[in-house]
């Protein structure tokens, strides 16, 4: 018959290989540099005027958007950048554009 503390002392040493082997992995796939662009035609960048380029914005259509307002000065971007990419909260999953913006863009404090 098996002594139960062994089968819970070896569970314990493969779980802590497991997670010494897959936690790097899992962090590695949560890079930033990994995640998709945000594209111009995704419905929500749409209905919120989304360009990569901030100069391209339709002034008509947002008369409140400012030429120095871009996503790499808004209060809702997270992180660093990779590039000319980084992540932002109102896209979760996905990268805009350093130089872009969108109706969302709030000023950082
Ligand atoms: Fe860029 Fe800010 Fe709009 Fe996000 S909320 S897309 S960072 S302007």
């Amino acid at each position: 018959m098996r002594d139960p503390n062994t089968l819970n002392r070896r569970g314990f040493v493969k779980l802590g290989v497991a997670f010494a082997v897959t936690a790097p992995l899992a962090g590695q796939a949560a890079l930033a540099s990994d995640l998709p662009h945000l594209s111009e035609d995704d419905p929500t960048a749409k209905a919120l005027g989304y360009k990569h380029d901030t100069a391209t914005v339709d002034q008509a259509k947002f008369p409140n958007h400012k030429p120095e307002q871009n996503c790499a000065n808004c209060k809702l971007v997270q992180g660093e950048a990779s590039g000319d990419w980084i992540r932002c909260q109102l896209f979760p999953g996905k990268m805009v554009n350093t130089n872009g913006w969108c109706a969302g863009w709030v000023k950082q404090a």
